[in-house]
């Protein structure tokens, strides 16, 4: 409790985005909702004159175009996050979310026994508010954290979001370093002295002791899609439509994939989707903390490898059917967290799934909200805190849909680190979040 008391001692953040707009958690059917919009953009031009070249494309690669492509792709070029944009995530609703994450770090840190130094490592940081809401934890903690070196590493591939987090996070007297050929493409010196670099790729983030964060990353890697028919599987593709010269639909593959390898032998459903990419990062977060140690915390809509078509697009906070108008709305699939645990190959040891609802709860959300209604009479405040709240945690809005799972050291659970003086074994203390809340 007394992080918390600590945490909450001072600031309340300005309003966030004005309530409600649609997250993009809820699921819907990829295939009824209604075209919105049937215009040939650049996206879809380039899309068509490359599947006349070389044959229809796999949903993976429709999807890493659509949203990544360099020169159209949809991530690259626009803010697409709050009340303007196409959808909304937890921690443009409400400080509480980012300052209970804040805390979980802390408290892995103490844990695993105080490094002199760690890295933060964020994947796909949005606006940077996320680590903004961190950061002020961490600063509000000073006396803790004061001998300890820390440094921010964020991975984000768009030019355009990572100048916003550059303009939330730095330290406008220090100009920004900038060599667009270099895997570290951008540096500067946040509002509170911490170091921050930024890289299109992990494998780049130098491998040291780290804490990783990936919220609202992994839905938007691209995933292949697979439907049981009576010859075995067959891979979904996006082709042109022979109707419509510049409108696109999806065909079944004549023959088996290279992808289809991805589908487990045992796997009963009649569609999956699978995402290979999300498969590379898992491996790559489990070895470097089976390395060096730190902890993964990974949160976003999902599933445990039950749910079948749930690729679905989003637009100015509506469904946006998928094959339409590509390069103008975000693209999204539930991440099957069954398939992250199994691509960790037993290198570390994973916490969770746990519901959103569940992890905040643990983390101590209703005293910290408590904290923060005490400290202001103003009724749009309260009220902004009460919805950002309800809208966290209510399991018919984003407490139920969106999952926390955790990727720490085997040693962390096995106590090396910590020992009880009254008992002969070590006795490691719970992982924050993924149990009841024990505040010391
Ligand atoms: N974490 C933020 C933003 C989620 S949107 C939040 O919760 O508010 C997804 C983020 O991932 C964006 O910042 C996007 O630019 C980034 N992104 C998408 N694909 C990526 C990739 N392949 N590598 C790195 N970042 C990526």
């Amino acid at each position: 409790m007394s992080f918390l008391a600590a945490a909450g001692a001072r600031r309340l953040c300005a309003m966030r985005a004005v309530l409600p707009c649609l997250w993009r958690g809820k699921y819907f059917s990829s295939g009824d909702e209604p075209a919105e919009n049937n215009s040939v953009t650049p996206m879809l031009r380039h899309l068509i004159y490359k599947i006349k070249s070389t044959g229809p494309i796999t949903v993976a690669e429709y999807m890493k175009e659509v949203l990544t492509n360099p020169a159209k792709g949809y991530y690259m070029k626009h803010d697409m996050l709050g009340e303007e944009g196409d959808f909304i995530t937890s921690p443009e609703i409400s400080q509480m979310f980012g300052e209970l994450l804040g805390i979980w770090f802390i408290s892995e840190w103490i844990a695993a026994g105080k490094n002199a130094a760690f890295q933060l490592v964020e994947l796909g940081p949005g606006k940077g508010t996320l680590l903004e809401d961190i950061l002020r934890v961490f600063s509000q903690l000073g006396s803790l954290l004061k001998n300890c070196d820390i440094s921010l590493h964020l991975v984000e591939v768009s030019q355009k979001l990572s100048e916003i987090q550059a303009l939330t996070l730095t330290e406008e007297k220090v100009p920004l370093e900038r060599n667009a050929e270099s895997p570290v493409y951008m540096k500067g010196v946040t509002k509170s002295g911490i170091p921050v670099s930024w890289y299109r790729d992990l494998q780049d983030v130098p491998k040291e002791y780290s804490f990783y964060l990936a919220h609202e990353f992994f839905d938007v890697l691209p995933v292949h899609k697979f439907q049981k028919t009576p010859h075995g599987w067959r891979e979904v593709l996006v082709d042109i439509d022979p109707q419509v010269s510049d409108k696109l639909r999806f065909v079944l593959a004549p023959c088996a994939t290279p992808a289809e390898t991805f589908i487990q032998d045992d796997e009963t459903r009649d569609h999956v989707e699978v995402c290979p990419e999300a498969g590379a990062v898992i491996q790559e977060l489990s070895q470097r903390i089976s390395l060096t140690g730190g902890a993964a915390l990974i949160a976003d809509y999902g599933h445990d490898g039950t749910k079948t078509d749930t690729f679905r697009g989003f637009r100015g906070h509506r469904l946006h059917d998928v094959l339409t108008a590509p390069g103008t709305a975000d693209l999204t699939a539930d991440v099957d967290f069954s398939y992250l645990r199994r691509m960790s190959q037993g290198k570390v040891a994973s916490l969770g799934p746990v519901e959103q609802q569940t992890f905040l709860r643990n983390m101590g959300i209703d005293v910290r909200l408590k904290i923060l209604l005490d400290k202001t009479d103003e009724p749009s405040l309260r009220q902004q805190l009460l919805q950002g709240y309800n809208m966290l945690m209510n399991p018919m809005k984003m407490g139920e849909r969106f999952n926390f799972l955790a990727l720490v050291p085997h040693q962390r659970l096995h106590g090396r680190n910590q020992t009880n003086a009254r008992q002969s074994k070590p006795s490691p203390s719970p992982v924050a979040g993924f149990g009841e809340l024990a505040w010391q």
